[in-house]
């Protein structure tokens, strides 16, 4: 018989009820094992060999290339990379994109990271900061003395996307923090003028590389700014790292597995028909996902407005009754891990990834677990 309570440590959740593949996180995240043994099968020749040489910068073009078709950039825009990661870009940005003074949208932990690095940056002005409640997501205000609007295209602490237009009648550029949304969200390159990410999300590789598509009205600001001589790093130069771009280069010495494993899932989302594959994956988990959440008796989508509910990023909230710290710890000991919620928001929910490289089969699985979890939980 089924004792009225189970204790969270010994609930087995059946294995016909499990996901092939156990990773939610919301980054680093599930990396496809058709991309690790591709890397596999190059070790030998690849790893371990120079970055100024063929072997590798074909590498880099071959993804730059496969990135300019995914996100059918037009004519004049460049894909720029450089070693550090979204957080690493948002402090070069503040030297060599922000000419004086930018506007931010904050709506959670990774939007208001910039906002604070363009505050304490002591040649900007004060930067106009435009929040909203958790769970929303703020609209931009066209002002003439704003030089760059930074949006965040999916924020991944609260699971809140919007959707990137520039402000009406703005002059300024358009910076958008893509991290978890490229290439499992829509977007149209006309736009923005810098799509900026790393690849440890929808793009199932590993961390430490920025990548920042750019209209040429960035990538004038980027020389502008240089040639008035403001005092940068080398290493947070982005017109350095312009430089070393357009030669399928990195300034200094890039991790190689990441790129490859990047360059492999760029490969697979163009060969099977570019974002619309890419995106249409995630549009499926979150109507399996979503859909459950509201015809459970015990959970709901966090995020009020539909249009907002990211489909990347799933927060999923949970009855009084329920401890999501305790479902997440069954699930983890099941096999199935990283669905805690983003720490500082202090939600009683789970925070599911539903990026592309996840099959949205085991997106249903994890529903059907999540119900036998607090079905044993009793
Ligand atoms: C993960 C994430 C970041 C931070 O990325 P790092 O590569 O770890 O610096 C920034 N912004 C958003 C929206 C993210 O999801």
């Amino acid at each position: 018989m089924i004792p009225y309570v189970n204790e969270p440590a010994d609930i087995v959740i059946p294995a016909h009820l499990l996901p092939g593949d156990g990773r939610f996180g919301a980054g680093p995240s599930k990396v496809r094992p058709e991309a690790v043994a591709a890397l596999s099968a190059v070790a030998d020749t690849y790893l371990g060999t120079s970055h100024r040489q063929k072997t590798v910068k074909s590498v880099v073009g071959s993804l730059r290339e496969g990135l300019r078709s995914l996100f059918s950039l037009p004519e004049g825009y460049e894909v720029m990379l450089g070693n550090g990661g979204a957080t690493y870009f948002w402090d070069a940005a503040t030297f060599g994109l922000i000419e004086r003074k930018s506007q931010h949208l904050v709506f959670g932990e990774f939007s208001s990271k910039f906002a604070a690095a363009a505050k304490a940056a002591p040649f900007l002005d004060d930067p106009e900061v435009i929040t909203s409640d958790v769970g929303t997501h703020p609209e931009a205000v066209t002002h003439g003395d704003v030089d760059l609007y930074a949006l965040t295209h999916n924020e991944t602490s609260t699971g809140v996307m919007m959707p990137i237009r520039r402000p009406e009648g703005s002059a300024g550029l358009v910076a958008v923090d893509a991290t978890s949304a490229a290439g499992g969200l829509r977007v149209d390159a006309e736009q923005f003028d810098a799509y900026y990410f790393a690849p440890q999300k929808c793009f199932g590789s590993d961390g430490g590389l920025w990548v920042a598509l750019l209209s040429p009205a960035a990538q004038d600001r980027i020389r502008s700014i240089a040639e008035t001589g403001r005092w940068t790093p080398a290493s947070m130069d982005l017109s350095i790292a312009l430089e070393n771009s357009v030669q399928d280069q990195t300034y200094n010495t890039p991790a190689l597995a990441t790129l490859f494993l990047f360059d492999h899932q760029v490969q697979w989302y163009n060969e099977n028909g570019g974002l619309e594959f890419s995106a249409g994956r995630s549009d499926r988990s979150a109507e399996i996902l979503y859909t459950w959440a509201e015809n459970t008796g015990f959970a709901t989508p966090f995020v009020t407005r539909e249009q907002d509910r990211s489909h990347v990023i799933a927060t999923i909230d949970f009855e009084e009754g329920i401890d999501a710290a305790t479902v997440a710890k069954v699930l983890r000991a099941n096999g199935i891990v990283d669905t805690e919620p983003y720490r500082k928001l202090g939600r009683n929910q789970l925070r599911i990834a539903m990026f592309p490289a996840i099959d949205p089969e085991d997106i249903a699985a994890v529903c059907g677990a999540i119900n036998y979890v607090v079905g044993a939980l009793g």
